[in-house]
């Protein structure tokens, strides 16, 4: 297996993050979608946490299952709320037992969706990363915010605390977010605050007009007017928003790749149309 790190080293990379399905029909789908994502090549993949634990078991089957099986390594996120320090030290054993090398750590949200503070024994994302970095020899990513984090008191804040989890960790991910200027404003100021670690753009392809609005608005990420009103014009029919969801990250993947960015990290929902079309519009195979 490889450390996710040793792949951003090489060159940029092109990756795609996946959920564990629920139900029977949910993991029909993914096993579908996984075929045509096995054809994209990705550079890796990520297996997202459900809130307070609820995913556990079926992300850890999940992530152990892709790397004996999927031809790039898989990435396991893990949250911090809703698990004491001896669970979390369980599930990091348990991984690096499995011969999972690589784990993305995060603070996560209550599990009903609010803003009070999480329940969970380590406070911050910071603490799983060196919980997991004392345990094994992890790659460890977390999660970057580029329009700072909604509970964050300031940006200039949100900032210095992404710069200190960065400078323990081996990279980051950041949230979506429609604008490159807000990803290219945070990595200046991590370049000023001295980190340079690679931190990957994550693209949300827009599938529907109402699920867009509600994760923007918990996620803490700004949808531009023009976007609105693009959505607006098509929002009738579910086909036009995929294909103008489809246009729109790739407007936006482009102009981060023209710009330098290391790579790409695409939220697919188990979705395989959306991730697809993306990567063959931009060509963006790694071999
Ligand atoms: P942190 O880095 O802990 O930051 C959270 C807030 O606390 C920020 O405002 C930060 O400024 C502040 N902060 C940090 N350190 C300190 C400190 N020492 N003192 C005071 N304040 C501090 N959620 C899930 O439940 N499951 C998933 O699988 C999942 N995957 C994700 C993947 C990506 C790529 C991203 C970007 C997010 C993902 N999330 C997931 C969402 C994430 O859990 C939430 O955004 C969460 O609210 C914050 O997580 P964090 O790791 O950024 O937290």
């Amino acid at each position: 297996m490889t450390q996710i790190d040793k792949i951003i080293g090489k060159g940029r990379s092109f990756s795609i993050e996946m959920f564990a399905p629920k139900t029977p029909e949910a993991e029909d789908r993914l096993v579908e979608a996984l075929g045509e994502f096995q054809k994209l090549r990705p550079s890796f993949v990520s297996i997202t946490y459900g809130a307070g634990g609820s995913t556990r078991d079926r992300t850890h089957s999940l992530v152990v299952d892709l790397n004996q099986n999927f031809p790039a390594p898989a990435m396991a996120h893990l949250v911090c709320s809703g698990h004491t320090r001896d669970e979390l030290t369980e599930i990091l054993t348990k991984y690096r037992d499995c011969g999972v090398e690589n784990i993305l750590a995060l603070r996560g949200d209550p599990p009903v969706a609010g803003r009070q503070a999480h329940q969970g024994e380590l406070d911050w994302a910071i603490d799983l990363v060196e919980l997991a970095k004392e345990l094994g020899e992890f790659c460890v990513a977390v999660a970057a915010h580029p329009e700072g984090h909604p509970e964050s008191t300031s940006l200039d804040q949100d900032r210095r605390d992404l710069a200190a989890k960065l400078a323990v960790a081996d990279f980051g991910i950041t949230q979506f977010f429609f604008k490159a200027s807000y990803y290219w404003d945070m990595v200046e100021t991590l370049g000023s605050l001295g980190v340079s670690k690679p931190v990957i753009p994550g693209i949300m392809p827009i599938t529907s007009y109402g699920s867009i609005q509600k994760m923007a608005e918990l996620s803490g990420a700004k949808i531009p007017p023009e976007i609105i009103s693009r959505l607006e014009r098509c929002k009738e029919r579910e086909q036009d928003v995929v294909e103008l969801g489809i246009e729109i990250a790739c407007e936006l993947s482009q102009e981060l790749l023209d710009q330098g960015a290391p790579g790409l990290h695409i939220f697919t929902m188990n979705l395989a149309r959306s991730t697809r079309e993306i990567f063959e519009r931009l060509g963006l195979f790694t071999t």
